[in-house]
């Protein structure tokens, strides 16, 4: 199994413990590693969870062309995938998965048509508030702000080569796991 999957979803939605899931279970998936300007969040480590850049840093990899697509989420920090790990594991047989948002999975499949897409869902919108403020991580007006966007990526989701229902993460996994293998 190689190949190239775009996992999308709103905010809160559990991509990140599907994402982990999958790395756990299954060989050969592999997570490209984020860059982004926001700052880390207690317990979040440079290199692992994302590389934390300045602003300076992040425009000089777009220029220079490191970065396989880019985009700013939820109107303030860049968020980016960096070209070369991503090509390196491909040409290693690996199957890559990148946890982007719409913006990106717009620019990869533009970019790379075999791509597939798939968007991760909440079983209702109900769900998906209760999951973001049970998760305590933001404050209530970033909070509104994570809304606002997960509305807009809600309406995007037919735009996906497919859409999972985030239920169950194992299941959902699996059912992640079928679609790349497919
Ligand atoms: P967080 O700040 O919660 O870690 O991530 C916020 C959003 O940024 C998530 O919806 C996630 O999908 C998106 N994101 C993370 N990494 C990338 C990336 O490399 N490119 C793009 N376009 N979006 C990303």
């Amino acid at each position: 199994m190689s190949g190239l999957t775009v996992i999308s979803g709103p905010t809160a939605v559990g991509k990140g413990t599907v994402v982990r899931y999958l790395i756990e279970h299954f060989d050969d998936v592999h997570l490209s590693v984020s860059a982004t300007t926001r700052a880390p969040r207690p317990g979040e480590t440079d290199g692992v969870d994302y590389y934390f850049l300045s602003h300076e840093e992040f425009e000089l990899l777009i220029e220079t062309g490191q970065m396989l697509e880019y985009a700013t989420v939820h109107g303030k920090n860049f968020y980016g995938t960096p070209r070369q790990p991503v090509e390196t594991a491909i040409a290693d047989g690996k199957h890559v998965i990148l946890e982007i948002d719409i913006q990106g999975a717009r620019q990869v499949k533009a970019a790379r048509p075999e791509t597939k897409t798939i968007f991760i869902a909440p079983p209702t919108w109900d769900d998906l508030v209760e999951r973001l403020k049970g998760r305590g991580t933001e404050s209530v007006e970033e909070q509104e702000i994570r809304l606002a966007t997960a509305r807009v990526e809600l309406e995007a989701q037919s735009e996906f080569d497919h859409v999972v229902i985030n239920d169950e993460v194992a299941r959902c996994a699996r059912e992640v796991l079928e679609l790349m293998q497919a």
